[in-house]
C-alpha cells in the first residue's frame, strides 16, 4: 500500500516454481489475467500443504497444471 508501488509490480510469488507474477486480484485490477483462463479443476483442494491449497500460480505453471489435468483426465478410460 505505499505510493510508490508501481502499477504492474509483481505481486505473487508462484508456489510451483517460486517465479514472481502478478495477480490482478492482488494488484486490484479489476480482472486478473488467470479469469480468462478455464478454471483448473482441482482433484484435492483440503489437504493442507498441497499445491492446491493456493490458488494463484504463475502463467507458466497454470497452463502446466492445466495441460497437465487435460491429459490426466483423456489419458483415464
Ligand atoms: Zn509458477
Amino acid at each position: 500500500m505505499s505510493p510508490g508501488t508501481e502499477a504492474g509490480a509483481d505481486t505473487n510469488t508462484c508456489p510451483r516454481c517460486g517465479a514472481r507474477f502478478r495477480c490482478g486480484m492482488e494488484a486490484g485490477d479489476h480482472e486478473c489475467w488467470c479469469a480468462s483462463l478455464p478454471a483448473l479443476p482441482l482433484p484435492d483442494t483440503s489437504g493442507p500443504g498441497s499445491l492446491a491449497a493456493a490458488s494463484c500460480f504463475c502463467p507458466l505453471c497454470l497452463h502446466a497444471l492445466l495441460l497437465q489435468s487435460e491429459v490426466v483426465r483423456s489419458a483415464a478410460p
